[in-house]
């Protein structure tokens, strides 16, 4: 079939696999041209390793460090003739590479919160690899079922105590449009919580660490944001900002019990990038749309492999080890939040309008990162050409 983007307002409804292809081999490249890491991680388990920070993850620990990677996700494989999701299409190109190179690359796809998920993975882990010397826990989920109460809690972006009004970019229609954003209530402060907070990076950890999983000096990262006040309201100061507090009280209690086999849990605070997770975020795609346009003039743009390899390489495995702030945290939002860069973004951000959009902000950047996260865009790929969407991920098993 021919396949072209369906976009629907914040997501594309349909994905290429030759596109996702290139994007996955794109940034395999990129890992490869930096030359082998300082010190290696062998055997590396990502939680969320389909699109953005957890596949960049992925790629950076088996192509920068030989590492024997699994990945958990939650993926669409095609059906009814239909294109299957981008992150299986990202996971069949990555098996596929990892294959060539032999190396191991195992796979589960379903939810990571269950405990069938849990045990599953931990089975093969204990058949198939070993030891884990790196956890990452990469979800963005709109929900999670919690297994021990049954209750499915659903996470919502919203302020809290007071309704905000900000400009926000429709990026489907290219217009600036003001966003009002009514609080959240008490059971959706706590439901998002349950979702995007650390219980479950908890539970995965107890139980791989049950299992004999987690290696001596065994490392565990998950990712948080930050950003600047004007996002503040809606992220760092609303329901997922309360989930991210709840993330890193959760690295603190993971890394007292990683301390007996000199393990250590981090969270690092990524920059802002285009991914699907952050294209739902009401006022966020504007703001990227300003930063990336002040980040490529100062020549310090970078994308999820970008940060990524840089914390591989610069943080978790250089001598000395990641150096962190005062709450532990690793920064790698270091460039986005340097004060020029920041002073620029607040200069520009109340003068966008629809009608500036384009001359203001780097509205075709951001445009051009979106369809590339679904495999459209990229240079190389004949679009116009029949294509296979029913592809299969080497290395993939399900539960049950
Ligand atoms: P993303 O949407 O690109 O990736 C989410 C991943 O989670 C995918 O692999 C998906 O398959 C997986 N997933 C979702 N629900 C699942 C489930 N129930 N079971 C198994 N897998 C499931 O998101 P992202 O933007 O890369 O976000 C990853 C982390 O990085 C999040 O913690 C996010 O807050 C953080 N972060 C994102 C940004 C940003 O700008 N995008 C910035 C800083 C930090």
């Amino acid at each position: 079939m021919i396949i072209k983007p369906k976009v629907r307002g914040f997501v594309c409804v349909t994905a290429h696999p030759e596109g996702c292809a290139r994007h996955v081999g794109e940034q395999i490249a990129f890992v490869k041209a930096q030359g082998a890491l300082p010190q290696k991680p062998r055997n590396v388990l990502v939680i969320g390793s389909s699109t953005g920070y957890g596949l960049a993850s992925r790629i950076a620990a088996a192509f920068g460090a030989s590492a024997r990677t699994f990945g958990v996700f939650f993926e669409r494989p095609s059906s009814k003739g239909k294109p299957a999701s981008a992150g299986w299409y990202n996971m069949a190109a990555f098996a596929r590479a990892a294959e060539a190179e032999g190396l191991y690359a195992g796979s589960a796809n379903g939810d990571a919160f269950s405990d069938e998920m849990k045990a599953e993975v931990i089975g093969r882990i204990e058949q198939e690899m070993g030891p884990l010397d790196l956890v990452i826990y990469s979800l963005a989920a709109p929900r999670r079922t919690d297994p021990v109460d049954g209750v499915t809690y659903r996470s919502c972006l919203k302020p809290i105590g007071e309704p905000y009004t900000a400009q926000t970019l429709d990026t489907d229609r290219k217009e600036v449009v003001p966003v009002t954003l009514d609080p959240a209530s008490e059971e959706e402060i706590h439901a998002t919580v349950k979702v995007m907070g650390g219980e479950d990076w908890q539970r995965w950890i107890d139980q791989l660490d049950r299992a004999g999983l987690l290696a001596e000096g065994c490392r565990t990262v998950a990712y948080d944001y930050v950003g600047p006040e004007v996002t503040w309201p809606v992220y760092h100061h609303g329901t997922i900002g309360r989930a991210k507090a709840h993330l890193r009280e959760t690295a603190r209690c993971i890394d007292e019990q990683l301390q007996g086999k000199s393990g250590k849990a981090f969270i690092s605070v990524n920059k802002a990038v285009v991914t699907q997770a952050s294209s739902a975020i009401p006022v966020v795609p504007l703001y990227i749309s300003i930063l990336f346009k002040v980040m490529k003039e100062e020549g310090l743009h970078e994308d999820c492999i970008h940060q990524i390899d840089r914390l591989f390489r610069e943080q978790l495995y250089a001598p000395g080890g990641p150096q962190t702030d005062g709450e532990g945290c690793i920064r790698m939002d270091d460039r986005e939040m340097l004060p020029e860069i920041q002073a620029r973004v607040k200069e520009l951000w109340p003068q966008v309008t629809t009608a500036s959009v384009e001359e203001l902000t780097d509205y075709a950047g951001y445009q051009q990162g979106f369809l590339q996260l679904f495999g459209f865009g990229l240079e190389g790929v004949d679009y116009e050409a029949e294509t296979e969407p029913d592809v299969c991920i080497p290395g993939l098993r399900n539960p049950g």
